[in-house]
């Protein structure tokens, strides 16, 4: 998979893509991030790409140039298209079947906005998925921008060592996932379920599944819905 970032800031992505999985995934050269910077897209002296909004009103918006200059050229890259996803709190919110659905993309290209968000004609004039990660207003794209890709690469095949684990998860099968417990077998006066140590391997699934059932109906009810209905 290849994934673009176009940004106004890619050194905050640096930590992030160089630890811990994603680091794995670019090494394994499962995946192949490329950071872009859109103001070396502005045709501006200055390279401004943001302006005041028309009608008045606080902040600046993002200017449609630098950003239509982006996407196009970091297109013209690779001959495989992408699927471009813009990040916006309006957009449809961020789950495990979007990102699963990502995961089987060949190419991602991701942009971020910043100040008040992005002039609206970048929404309409580029083919975009938009994206948010929560109901909440956040600085810029990068953060939700770090949230997609993660979400996303984990699911990559070969990425995580083991891919069965990706199928116990929570919200995978619609329910969350069942109580892990790990050595030692007491801690403080709390013990593991004896079922966990018994080696009865039929046993801990019938147990697992029990559990992750009763916890989704105590916390998450919504998720054992039908929405078929
Ligand atoms: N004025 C915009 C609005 O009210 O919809 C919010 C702009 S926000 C301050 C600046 C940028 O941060 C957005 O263009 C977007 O890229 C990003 N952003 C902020 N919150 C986000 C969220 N919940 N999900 C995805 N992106 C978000």
């Amino acid at each position: 998979m290849r994934i673009d970032i176009l940004t106004l800031f890619p050194e905050m992505f640096h930590n992030v893509l160089g630890e811990s999985i994603m680091k794995i995934a670019g090494e394994k050269e499962l995946v192949n991030f490329n950071l872009h910077n859109i103001r070396d897209f502005s045709n501006d002296k200055h390279r401004c790409v943001d302006d005041k909004p028309y009608g008045g009103g606080a902040g600046m918006v993002m200017k449609p140039e630098p950003v239509f200059n982006a996407v196009e050229a970091v297109e013209a890259q690779d001959d495989v298209e992408s699927t471009k996803i813009l990040l916006t709190p309006q957009g449809e919110t961020l789950n495990q079947e979007i990102a699963d659905d990502l995961s089987k993309k060949a190419r991602l290209m991701i942009i971020c906005g910043h100040y008040e968000g992005f002039d609206e004609r970048i929404r309409s004039g580029i083919d975009v998925r938009e994206i948010s990660i929560g109901d909440y207003v956040l600085t810029g794209g990068e953060i939700p921008a770090m949230v997609v890709i993660d979400s996303v690469v984990r699911l990559v095949p070969g990425v995580l060592g083991g891919d069965s684990s990706l199928q116990d998860e929570s919200f995978v099968n619609k329910h969350l996932e069942y109580p892990q417990y790990t050595r030692p077998a007491e801690f403080r006066g709390m013990k593991v379920p004896e079922i966990l140590t018994s080696g009865h391997h039929t046993k801990i699934e019938e147990w697992r599944t029990k559990e992750a059932i009763t916890r989704t109906q105590e916390r998450r009810p919504d998720l054992l819905e039908d929405k078929t209905k």
